[in-house]
């Protein structure tokens, strides 16, 4: 059955949003509401977003408080064009925008969207895992909550965020230079992740590594950290034993499943190989698809 049309309203003030969002919903890009309307969602009333990233900047840096702020209803090529033209570095974001979906879809998505969907394979949720990221929320009386990324992303497509509430923003502690993201799905682009990471360290002079954060998407409920291999890695120079050793420990931070896209058995090869072509680059002879045979019999046994 065809949807009917929803009354669109498109508010420039932030401060109008919280009334207009009385009994509505909001979208921003589109791109997963629409599918999710397809599929015979219902929404009524649409709060477009998009209308407040004038306002404001897709990314700012206050370097006294050492934080980067990120708009979540700016498009993802926007914060991307911020965070190459000298706004902040975030080389994990930037790297998953890239790889995020095509042009046309990063034109259009947004990260508050990305965020809200819930998905555990979302990609960008774990560059900003890894990173630490605070959600900035408005609430229906427009004031403000703020939330750890860990505490709102609940469960599969379950979230910290109640009716009437909007996310504004996503802060997060100015990561490192050296960061990146990976992705592995059925496909180069347009391509649900069967697996993501995303990493960030400091490399001292000596060559070891400190302040390890690494996050994985498709291998558990929620996007999650991998604190059991980044505890190998702390403070250690990133030798094949101590990679090995890391590689080993992933097993203990995710619990995979069998589903449409892959199996729990190819999602721990690929977890495997990721981490380890984040680690041994650029000898370029680590490359995750080495470590896994991508047929369609091993995804699926
Ligand atoms: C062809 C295609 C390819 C895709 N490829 C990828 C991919 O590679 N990687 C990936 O992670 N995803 C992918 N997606 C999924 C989708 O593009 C992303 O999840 C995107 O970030 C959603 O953002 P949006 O702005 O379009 O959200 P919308 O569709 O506008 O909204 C999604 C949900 O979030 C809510 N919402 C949106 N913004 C806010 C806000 N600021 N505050 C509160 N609630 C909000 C909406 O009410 C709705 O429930 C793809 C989708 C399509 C159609």
């Amino acid at each position: 059955m065809t949807p009917t049309a929803p009354t669109l309203l498109r508010p420039t003030d932030p401060a109008d949003v919280s009334r207009l969002l009385a009994g509505a919903r909001a979208v921003a890009g589109g791109t997963d509401l629409l599918v999710q309307r397809r599929a015979g969602a219902e929404a009524p009333t649409l709060v477009d977003l998009t209308g407040l990233a004038g306002a404001r900047p897709a990314v700012t840096s206050d370097d006294a408080a050492g934080e980067l702020t990120i708009s979540a209803v700016h498009p993802l090529t926007d914060i991307a064009n911020g965070l190459t033209d000298g706004a902040g570095v975030f080389p994990a974001l930037t790297a998953a925008i890239c790889q995020f979906a095509s042009t046309t879809i990063r034109n259009r998505a947004t990260i508050g969207g990305n965020l809200v969907t819930g998905s555990p394979a979302a990609d960008t949720v774990p560059a900003l895992l890894a990173a630490g990221a605070a959600i900035d929320i408005v609430t229906p009386d427009g004031g403000l909550r703020t939330v750890d990324l860990a505490e709102f992303l609940l469960g599969p497509r379950r979230v910290d965020l109640a009716a009437g509430e909007w996310v504004t923003s996503v802060r997060v502690p100015q990561p490192p230079v050296e960061g990146g993201f990976r992705k592995i799905g059925g496909r180069r682009a347009q391509a649900i992740s069967f697996l993501n990471l995303a990493w960030q360290w400091h490399r001292e002079p000596d060559g070891r590594l400190t302040g390890v954060r690494l996050a994985m998407g498709s291998v558990a409920p929620t996007v999650v950290r991998l604190r059991t291999a980044a505890a190998v890695l702390e403070a250690q120079l990133p030798t094949q034993d101590v990679v090995d050793a890391a590689v080993a420990a992933i097993d203990a931070d995710i619990s995979p499943i069998d589903d449409l896209r892959a199996s729990a058995h190819y999602r721990r090869r690929c977890a495997a190989g990721l981490l380890r072509e984040a680690l041994l680059p650029p000898s370029g002879t680590a490359r995750a698809d080495q470590y896994v045979t991508p047929t369609t019999r091993e995804k699926n046994q």
